[in-house]
């Protein structure tokens, strides 16, 4: 495996200690140790090996599970904010993915709890947050809050909650909008094959294979895939097909034949498939409709943050390392972001693809 400092698509851009590396050590300390051995020995740093990794990352060079030392909202301000462009890309565990399209910061299903679940009282009975917590006085500004669905892991209302503003617009799948709480610009949602633009950037839903229901009486609420368009008009604009949970489905590989070009990057859950394989796809599933949709560069999600199924909690990257392998030997060309918890990264284009 070759050594990540030597990948000329890694940059530096470090400053000292803050308080979420203090925070993210103190959160080391509650990591199951076959997840933060996993993190830790496969060195999802620089995951997967070879030159598939094309991004770059804005770290303090740290190969371990820890967050940046650099603030997010600071690093977050000195991105690029090309029209059109997917100009950085931070994944926050579990779903929760910060996009900045353009100069729109978006942000992907927040659950930020210590413990998600159905609350009573003043508990939550639900499974425990495993990855390192994400304050979320350290976020950047969010102009669109996109939420896939009503379960307990994609729609967390203290998060939502915590996260409220004015300046916020929130799209959601219907027959949720009830569920997000007050103190947000706009909540609008949105039925399958619906479309709609904000701020230039147009947001098409569509159905995956899931379903919605929190509980075992609101069997009406929908569930999204999203792609993203960063801008209607710029012939520069990438795309980003955010899957939401789905089992495997074609989907997305609809859109390829509809004559979508490629997207550029495709966040897809990879993790909590055993014994749910009929509502989450496994890593080989994800591969496989990632190069069917005509995705370049793979977010996995869904893993590493909350014990939700029966396979090991380490099982998901391993098995998707190992199917994206073989994917290149079949000559396909996905690449995969690296899942980094908190770190930003910026996508490279790949000058060799059509
Ligand atoms: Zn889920």
């Amino acid at each position: 495996m070759p050594k990540g400092d030597s990948k000329k698509s890694a940059r530096t851009v470090g400053q000292k200690l803050g308080s979420m590396a203090a925070a993210a050590r103190s959160a080391m300390g509650r990591y199951p140790q076959d997840v933060a051995d996993s993190l830790r020995q496969r060195d999802l740093a620089n995951f997967p090996p070879g030159d598939s990794v094309e991004a770059r990352a804005h770290t303090d060079g740290a190969r371990t599970a820890t967050l940046p030392e650099v603030p997010l909202a600071e690093t977050w301000r000195n991105l690029p904010d090309t029209a059109g462009r997917i100009n950085g890309v931070c994944w926050l565990g579990h779903c929760s993915v910060l996009l900045k399209l353009g100069s729109h910061t978006v942000l992907t299903d927040p659950v930020f709890s210590p413990r998600i679940g159905v609350r009573i009282g003043p508990l939550t009975v639900g499974p425990k947050r495993l990855a390192a917590e994400i304050d979320v006085r350290s976020l950047p500004p969010v102009d669109l809050l996109l939420v896939s669905h009503a379960h307990f892991d994609h729609l967390d209302v203290p998060t939502l909650k915590a996260l409220a503003s004015k300046s916020t617009r929130v799209l959601t799948a219907a027959g949720t909008a009830r569920l997000i709480p007050r103190g947000y610009g706009e909540v609008a949602a949105l039925k399958w094959e619906q479309q709609v633009s904000i701020d230039g950037i147009a947001i098409a839903a569509m159905r995956p294979a899931h379903w919605g229901a929190r509980t075992a009486w609101d069997r009406h609420r929908g569930f999204n895939s999203y792609v993203i368009d960063g801008a209607a008009s710029s012939a520069e604009r990438q795309r980003v097909l955010f899957a939401g949970d789905t089992a495997m489905t074609d989907t997305f590989a609809a859109l390829a034949a509809e004559g979508l070009p490629q997207i550029d990057l495709g966040i897809f859950g990879i993790g909590a498939y055993q014994p749910w394989v009929d509502a989450h796809a496994t890593p080989e599933q994800v591969v496989d409709m990632a190069e069917r949709a005509r995705v370049d560069a793979l977010l996995p999600v869904h893993h590493s943050t909350f014990r939700l199924s029966d396979e090991p909690m380490d099982e998901p990257m391993v098995r998707l390392s190992e199917a994206v392998r073989a994917a290149a030997d079949r000559g396909a060309k996905l690449r995969v972001v690296p899942p980094r918890l908190g770190h930003v990264m910026e996508l490279l284009t790949q000058p060799d693809r059509d």
